[in-house]
């Protein structure tokens, strides 16, 4: 493996944010570059189909777990959102009858929604105003929005829920937040999608990679999003780089949030092998994604059948539990990338 140079992940939030955290760790053990950090350099490529325009700010809920996950400003309680944080500035939004009691701001991540809105209004891309932000923050990897355009997935409801008739169009996080994903979903449209292009560097990282990761993030509404803005999705077929994926089902499960919802809604098994499968093997007729797979060890039994379907599967621990176990599972996704 001493050939790694280059590693991009396409994350989401708090999934891709813990998988990357851990991957940081495990590469500045093995490959150090003297100053304590790593000389493989790590892309992450984040989901924005999240981003929302809420009391006029513009809020980008990926991009910022994985610039306070890697920064060191997240709420690891939450997993998302600052520590140490207040509600202040929400009350008094809602005292006037604005804002969304179903979505809170804190108070120290309304500044980086200020400034980003700041920087946004005059005249940055999406990309230059993320790269200022992480300025402060200095993760030790590049982050690169998906794409500079806004794209925003949807969900249609299938029947009425308060002021939303049936298969009425609302924000993604409306729906998982608000609802909880217990409102039942007909489809995913992302909006603006058919305009977008990938942001500058996006497909220049996976297809300079040596190693691609698929981490542990919704397959759905955050790889599968990013997968969808046009040119990407080719881009990872075709790249000469290993592309390997993390399962973020175990045992049949989400291992936190709702993403079994998600993969109901278009139709895959909420398993670590149906997952597997949705995301395809490279280099066979059915033109899939990855080449390897990992799944959590109480799933060592889809091994052989993603074998069967051209997928190189191995069955390690998945839970994410603290840095130390997850620096390993990156370990084991490398190693898999390069078996
Ligand atoms: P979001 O944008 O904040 O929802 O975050 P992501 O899309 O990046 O990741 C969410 C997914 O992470 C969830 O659907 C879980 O399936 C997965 N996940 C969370 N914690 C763990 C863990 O400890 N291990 C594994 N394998 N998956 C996890
Ligand atoms: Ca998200």
């Amino acid at each position: 493996m001493s050939e790694l140079q280059r590693v991009t992940v396409l994350a989401g939030g708090v999934g891709g944010a813990r998988f990357t955290r851990g991957l940081l760790a495990h590469l500045e053990d093995a490959y150090p570059d003297g100053t304590g950090g790593s000389r493989v350099a790590v892309t992450v490529v984040v989901n924005t189909g999240d981003d929302m325009t809420l009391n006029g700010l513009r809020v980008c809920p990926d991009l910022d777990t994985v610039m306070y996950t890697l920064g060191g400003g997240i709420s690891e309680e939450q997993g998302w959102g600052r520590d140490d944080e207040s509600r202040r500035v929400s009350g008094e939004i809602a005292a006037y009858g604005r804002g969304w009691d179903w979505f809170t701001l804190g108070d120290l991540d309304l500044g980086t929604h200020i400034v980003r809105t700041e920087l946004l209004r005059d005249g940055a891309t999406l990309s230059e105003a993320t790269e200022y932000l992480c300025r402060r923050w200095k993760p030790a990897a590049r982050l690169l929005p998906m794409s500079d355009q806004p794209v925003e997935t949807q969900v249609r409801v299938g029947e009425a829920v308060d002021e939303h008739p049936a298969g009425a169009l609302i924000h993604f996080e409306e729906w998982w937040v608000r609802y909880r994903a217990h409102v039942p979903a007909t489809e995913f449209v992302q909006r603006g999608l058919e305009q977008a292009t990938a942001a500058p560097g996006v497909i220049e990282a996976i297809l300079d990679a040596d190693v691609v990761i698929l981490p542990p993030s919704n397959p759905v509404v955050s790889v599968g999003t990013i997968l969808n803005v046009p040119g990407i999705r080719d881009a990872v077929r075709q790249t000469a780089a290993h592309v390997v994926g993390v399962s973020p089902i175990i045992g049949g499960a989400a291992v936190r949030g709702m993403a079994d919802a998600c993969l109901t809604v278009i139709g895959v098994e909420t398993s670590a092998q149906g997952v597997g499968l949705h995301y395809g093997a490279r280099r066979t007729k059915s033109a899939g994604l990855i080449d390897g797979w990992l799944v959590d060890e109480t799933d060592a039994d889809a091994v052989p059948h993603l074998a069967e379907a051209g997928i190189r599967a191995r069955a390690v621990p998945l839970w994410m539990r603290d840095v130390p176990a997850t620096a390993r599972m990156a370990a084991d996704a490398l190693e898999l990338a390069f078996e």
